[in-house]
């Protein structure tokens, strides 16, 4: 158990200063045993720690790319010449699936592990989670970095019921008998769930579940998507983020749903970019940008002004929990991006529109496009899943590509489909589907 608390209530120039400490530290250890950053650095023109600087100019330096660490594994394998720590003190390895087909690894050493148990914790617990609760995961996450999540759970002292993927009739029995007031979950396996279960007989609005915590993929956020498992649960969602090369869970909301907070404070540097000039970003209420991470202790495989691909709309503001930390919702992953005719489209923003019509549509659909690769002719076209019941109707679908072209300046060409035509996920949904495109 650390010293240092879940909740992070610390005051920011406090903070500020443990920062920049911590930060001057790190840059010296980069210099003393990172001889990727060695390299990087010195062909930046900065040769020391003191040619570095401290944080107030830390967008002088260069950032890192998550192709650069790829290659970096390939060249020195198997971690990468990014690995500073001694290969004797890595107390654990865990993959990330990658869409090249290999995995890329993240060591850890035991400190890195504590560390993130309590980035973990203050996440978690941030929404209500606390001893004495039952909680059911749903994470096959041994080799994954959710797998830290688990650890965090057990720092907080619930009753842990991990149950995994793959058997929804084994978690179903475990809401009837064991009365969880919690559970962890993707937002898609949180809706199929609900729906597995109706299909058996049990509604999860009598499960006693009070509160979901989503994470994986987007949606947890979006507010219809969020009202509508809410009403399907009784349930209150909150969504937490992190990724794998930086810290898993690094953000999560508070009871007031107004946001993730970011859970990282002296352990993580945080800067917001825009991602097409790469220059820094203020953070003020409602700015727009990406993440950009900067670890301020890590030992194993430490990283300097790490590009997210994550675009997130960001506040600044005291939350109505009381906290002043920094807050964001994710709006989608550069990875998922498909540029239509010069406009950014995010497959999840897609979704958060066609949620508007909730509850004529199911809150399934699918982006299917005409061709291959980032970029795209309109119309876009869209299959959108009806609520039970309801049949294709011409001018129901022209009303959703009105709200999609005016809310996203593109245009799209949304086919109707009867409830139930698109599958469901028990991990995440693919809201991309090529099988209807040509080679670009
Ligand atoms: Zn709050």
């Amino acid at each position: 158990m650390s010293a240092i608390p879940f909740d992070d209530a610390v005051d920011a120039p406090a903070q500020r200063s443990a920062d920049e400490a911590a930060y001057r530290r790190q840059i010296e250890y980069l210099f003393a045993r990172s001889p990727f950053y060695s390299a990087k650095l010195a062909g930046a023109g900065i040769r020391s720690a003191a040619d570095a600087g401290g944080l107030d100019g830390i967008d002088e330096l260069p950032f890192t790319t998550k192709d650069e660490l790829r290659q970096s594994q390939q060249d020195v394998p198997p971690f990468g010449a990014h690995l500073a720590a001694v290969r004797g003190n890595v107390a654990r390895v865990f993959s990330t699936s990658g869409t090249t087909g290999t995995p890329s690894y993240i060591p850890l050493t035991r400190r890195d592990i504590a560390d993130w148990v309590v980035i973990g914790s203050r996440t978690y617990s941030r929404c209500g989670l606390a001893a004495g609760q039952a909680l059911i995961t749903t994470y096959n996450a041994g080799p994954f970095v959710a797998g830290l999540a688990l650890e965090s759970f057990q720092n907080i002292g619930v009753t842990h019921i991990p149950i995994g993927t793959g058997n929804t009739e084994r978690l179903v029995t475990a809401l009837r008998l064991l009365k969880p007031q919690a559970i962890a979950c993707t937002p898609s396996y949180a809706g199929y769930i609900a729906e597995w279960a109706r299909a058996h007989g049990f509604d999860v609005r009598q499960s006693g579940v009070e509160r979901i915590m989503v994470a994986g993929e987007p949606g947890g956020g979006e507010p219809d998507m969020r009202r509508a498992l809410e009403e399907t649960w009784n349930a209150r969602i909150y969504e937490a983020m992190g990724l794998g090369d930086v810290a898993a869970s690094l953000w999560g909301e508070c009871e007031a749903q107004s946001g993730m907070h970011f859970s990282g404070a002296g352990f993580v540097h945080v800067e917001l970019i825009d991602p097409e000039s790469g220059r820094p970003l203020p953070t003020s209420d409602d700015a727009t940008g990406e993440l950009v991470y900067t670890h301020l202790r890590r030992d194993a495989a430490p990283l300097l002004r790490f590009r997210s691909r994550d675009h997130v709309r960001v506040w600044t503001s005291r939350c109505a929990c009381g906290r002043a930390t920094l807050r964001v919702r994710c709006i989608g992953r550069t990875d998922d991006m498909l540029i239509v005719r010069g406009v950014n489209v995010f497959p999840s923003a897609i979704r958060e529109i066609v949620n508007r019509f909730q509850p004529k549509v199911s809150g399934h659909i699918a982006v299917r496009p005409a061709r291959r690769g980032v970029k795209q002719e309109p119309p876009l076209k869209v299959a959108v899943e009806l609520a039970p019941d309801l049949s294709p109707d011409p001018t129901f679908a022209a009303a959703i590509a009105d709200a999609v072209r005016s809310a996203l300046v593109f245009s799209a060409e949304i086919v109707l489909l009867p409830s139930g035509s698109l599958p469901r996920s028990e991990y995440k949904s693919k809201l991309v589907d090529y099988s209807e495109a040509k080679a670009a």
